[in-house]
């Protein structure tokens, strides 16, 4: 009776564990998209492309889209 008791315990024990991790991941995933809504748009200095800030290239104070450009625009 003891030990079903032990049983019992861990499992709850287990499922507190699991439903914090499950939480804590959804808040972090949250934050992280509510960061990404937030952040500036800039313009592409080559095609004028608006990319979102964290995501554009960044090179001599310029953005760009992607290396092409920057590659581009450099030439
Ligand atoms: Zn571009």
């Amino acid at each position: 009776m003891a030990q079903l008791l032990r049983i019992i315990i861990i499992l709850i024990g287990v499922w507190l564990v699991l439903s914090i991790i499950k939480r804590a991941l959804a808040s972090r995933r949250k934050s992280r998209s509510h960061q990404a809504a937030i952040s500036k748009m800039v313009a592409c200095d080559h095609c004028g492309t608006h990319v979102p800030e964290s995501e554009a290239i960044r090179d001599d104070g310029r953005h760009y889209c992607s290396e092409e450009h920057q590659k581009q625009a450099r030439t």
